[in-house]
């Protein structure tokens, strides 16, 4: 009887059929023991390591990662931040969660990756690497043989998204964005992935929604991290909060407490989410890039609703002579706004949020 029994609890974990809304578990999940880069963890336990960025044309570095491998088995997750080294509050909203969640108390696994662009972090470099000048968020899914940030996104797909199930990218205003906080929700086409996506995008909780439906669709050209993962099949999403330098508690609680709540809808956490019920959906975004060098004056706050050709800023030469008043193309919301009177040609000025007229 002991010996059926046995038998029959391991025909169940490893081949049964899952209950509706049940996790579907997978061969992952018999794993006592999940590895990501040189952190490997117990069931139960965390573990610290680093993902290794080889050596090519350039230095290779280490990107730092913690693994939280469950008590018990279900999803894996994957949060990762700093990919611009300089949004520092999704850095440290991402350095928070390592020591907030108990291993104990989670099913599924969660990597966390709080900083992608160490050499970003360490320069004070907003955008870009600054060891290629390359933005580590528009070269997936990598290149071994290419630039340090086509090595280490390279990495990144293979280490962090090939074995996660879901990923969250956290970014936030950089050095000279003054942002309200949002999120992205990718719209693929396929109905059931998207439906997925959009549940993890309200669980997050932040009340403005972005609807990207023009990203790549060629998982060897995904270009952006959250999109390396889309296109692999896995429902993702990005989120950002935090802006031009400061930590400020309120925008690391929003990561936080965001995550939190993904995590409690897709059952890794016990508790119920606490979806948005009513979003603010935006169907497009319209960016507005400086086309001369220039000292930028803001007219407006980031989350101002403004009128079609309502002022947003001016730009002035260094001796304070008028050049341009920067006007609203459309009517729509300031996603966020220039930080910093430095202005060079192509820096973007504002970016206005295009409300949808419709919920999604
Ligand atoms: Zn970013």
């Amino acid at each position: 009887m002991k010996t059926f029994t046995i038998a029959a609890l391991v025909g169940l974990v490893l081949g049964g059929p899952a209950e509706a809304g049940r996790h579907v578990l997978t061969a992952q999940d018999a794993r006592q023991t999940f590895t990501v880069g040189t952190a490997t963890a117990q069931r139960g336990q965390k573990a610290y390591g680093v993902l290794k960025v080889p050596a090519g044309s350039d230095a290779g570095y280490d990107i730092p990662v913690a693994v939280l491998h469950g008590a018990r088995p279900g999803p894996v997750l994957a949060i990762v931040s700093g990919a611009h080294g300089t949004e520092y509050a999704s850095i440290v909203a991402v350095q928070q969660l390592i020591d907030l969640v108990k291993p104990a108390d989670l099913s599924g696994t969660l990597i966390l990756v709080p900083l992608v662009n160490v050499p970003s972090f360490e320069k004070l470099t907003p955008h870009v690497n600054p060891t290629d000048n390359k933005s580590m968020n528009r070269y997936y899914p990598g290149d071994p043989k290419g630039t340090q940030t086509d090595r280490a996104s390279y990495v990144i797909t293979k280490a962090i998204v090939e074995p996660c199930d879901h990923l969250i990218d956290l970014h936030g205003g950089d050095l000279d964005e003054n942002l309200r906080p949002y999120s992205y929700w990718t719209v693929t086409g396929n109905q059931k992935q998207d439906a997925a996506s959009r549940a993890m995008v309200l669980a997050f909780g932040l009340d403005h929604i972005i609807i990207s439906d023009d990203r790549p669709k060629d998982p060897n050209a995904s270009r952006y991290l959250e999109n390396t993962a889309t296109t692999r099949g896995k429902p993702s999403f990005t989120a950002e909060a935090g802006r031009s330098g400061p930590v400020v508690a309120a925008d690391v609680a929003a990561l936080v407490n965001g995550s939190l709540g993904t995590m409690r809808h897709l059952k890794m956490l016990t508790g119920t989410a606490s979806p948005v019920a009513k979003p603010v959906w935006v169907e497009k975004i319209v960016s507005i890039p400086a086309d001369r060098e220039g000292v930028f004056h803001a007219s407006v706050d980031r989350d101002a609703h403004v009128a079609k050709g309502a002022k947003i800023g001016f730009v002035t030469d260094y001796l304070n002579r008028p050049l341009q008043d920067v006007l609203a193309p459309e009517a729509g919301i300031v996603m966020f706004i220039r930080a910093v009177p430095s202005l060079k040609k192509g820096d973007t000025m504002v970016n206005i949020g295009v409300v949808s007229p419709q919920a999604r």
